[in-house]
């Protein structure tokens, strides 16, 4: 699991510090070096990464999912297949894919840090 904070030492007065990799925001106090937390994401890092590890694995099903359903476009028209043909194989793939964007929305229902997280990851 990737990071998702940085451990600064300035040495000195300075001391340590913490800079988060989801916000941007880096934080001198000494308790969330500590306990390697964001007051600005307002959660632990411990707990952002494990979202941020959910978020690619969803984000490679759903990039596996559209090239799936490319290719199988693609059959469907090698085969000549009518209108309605390809509206089935279509729907197969929503019907599919169906928990996966379920899951995705619980996601931004729940967690309102996904737009940062989103942006890190691209
Ligand atoms: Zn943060």
């Amino acid at each position: 699991m990737g990071k998702t904070f940085e451990i600064i030492n300035l040495g000195g007065l300075a001391g340590r510090s913490i800079k988060c990799l989801i916000c941007n925001m880096t934080s001198y106090n000494t308790n969330d070096v500590e306990k390697e937390y964001c007051g600005n994401c307002n959660e632990f890092h411990n707990v952002l990464g494990a979202r941020r590890e959910q978020m690619t694995d969803t984000n490679t099903e759903l990039t596996e999912w559209s090239r799936k359903l490319a290719h199988d476009i693609d059959i469907a028209m090698e085969d000549g297949m009518n209108e309605f043909g390809l509206s089935i194989a279509i729907e197969d793939h929503v019907r599919i894919s169906l928990p996966v964007l379920q899951r995705i929305i619980d996601q931004e229902k729940q967690n309102s840090l996904s737009r940062n997280i989103l942006d890190f990851l691209s």
